[in-house]
């Protein structure tokens, strides 16, 4: 791939799947295992739309995450922009990729699920422009969405609150793992290695780690409530969104939210996937809230899963989902094609119960 980059000018992506002319790249594919390269051209192929498949894109690359980070920012030409480094680059998105945990859910292919969204809602789905984002505030948009669960340890804020863990100290229970997931990044980020920023001015670089702070901490879901009245607020005031930055940040906070909730607008077989995969994180707190003698939190009990958990993916479309993809899609057109997968997923549990 990395012989096939850069792209002739006008050169649209899809020349990457075309066979070589280079005779030296025509007998690395014929000898590469299986359709390793064919696979992967054919999961790019989707990059720009909403069915996109990270699950196969795992499957053929076992790197879902950082491939598809390199991808967008490719595709959208920041490397050259932003005269980033190649080398550390790469080595910094290996590094955010091996620093998520293999768990059921929290792991790096929903990361790559959550930036491939979030690439698709502020490019196709119109929002770079929209709020007129200039290539700092993209940058940071994607690299948010990369980034969101680093290091995330499969428990969330609320035990780690219950069970005093030493990051609820850290943090004083405010956001407690969005707190985490960004320092140890930007901890990381002070590496020479790692660090893609450090030829940056300091306005530029500080433009990019406040954009991405903001994201990031957005994704609390305690604090959707209060996010989402802000932006629906505005949204009835009909602003210019890219007239102030409050409402650029609010915007882009709008898209990660969405971005990380997104499982339940994609295809069905793909939905169900990341539901099965939820389920199996949720159960596995449950156990451990079970050992520790505390009471289990809701929806969170193995035993109960039957009943309990198609109502529960119902309540959760219907009271956060389908209200926050509602609003995205009146200020964002395109992206309703995630509001009408929920539908359908929703009506999927209705018919089982
Ligand atoms: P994050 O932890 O950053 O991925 O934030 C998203 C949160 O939304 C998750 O932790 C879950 O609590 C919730 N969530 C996302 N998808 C689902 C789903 N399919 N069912 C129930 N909760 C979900
Ligand atoms: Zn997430």
């Amino acid at each position: 791939l990395q012989k096939r980059l850069p792209l002739q000018d006008g050169e649209d992506v899809s020349a990457l799947t075309r066979t070589p002319a280079d005779p030296e790249l025509a007998q690395m594919i014929e000898k590469a295992p299986g359709t390793v390269i064919a696979d992967t051209m054919k999961c790019f192929q989707k990059i720009d739309e909403c069915d996109m498949s990270v699950f196969d894109l795992e499957k053929s690359t076992g790197s879902a995450l950082s491939v598809c980070t390199y991808a967008i920012l490719y595709k959208l030409d920041l490397i050259n922009r932003l005269e980033l480094d190649d080398v550390k680059l790469r080595t910094f998105l290996a590094a955010v990729q091996a620093g998520y945990h293999p768990n059921p859910y929290h792991n790096s292919v929903h990361a790559a699920d959550v930036s491939q969204i979030n690439y698709f809602i502020m490019t196709k789905g119109g929002l770079i422009d929209k709020c007129k984002l200039s290539q700092e505030e993209v940058l940071a948009g994607i690299l948010a969405g990369s980034i969101h669960d680093y290091d995330h340890p499969g428990y969330n804020n609320n035990f780690h609150t219950r069970t005093n863990a030493y990051l609820s100290t850290l943090y004083n229970d405010r956001s407690i793992l969005e707190n985490h997931h960004l320092a140890c990044i930007f901890e990381m980020l002070r590496l020479p290695r790692y660090n893609i920023f450090s030829h940056m001015k300091e306005e530029q670089y500080r433009e990019i780690r406040d954009t991405m702070v903001e994201m990031v901490l957005s994704t609390d879901m305690g604090l959707h409530g209060k996010i989402f009245s802000q932006f629906r607020r505005r949204l009835g005031e009909c602003p210019e969104w890219h007239e102030r930055k409050d409402d650029i940040r609010l915007a882009l906070s709008m898209s990660i939210k969405m971005a990380d909730i997104s499982n339940c607008g994609r295809p069905k077989h793909l939905y169900l996937e990341w539901a099965k995969n939820i389920a199996t994180e949720f159960y596995n707190q449950g156990d451990v809230e079970q050992k520790l003698c505390i009471p289990i939190s809701p929806f969170m009990d193995r035993r109960k899963d039957k009943q309990e958990f198609p109502k529960g993916q119902i309540s959760f479309m219907n009271f956060i989902v389908v209200p926050m993809f509602e609003a995205i899609s009146e200020f964002l057109p395109p992206v309703e094609c995630s509001l009408q997968h929920t539908t359908e997923n929703k009506e999927y549990w209705q018919q089982q119960e």
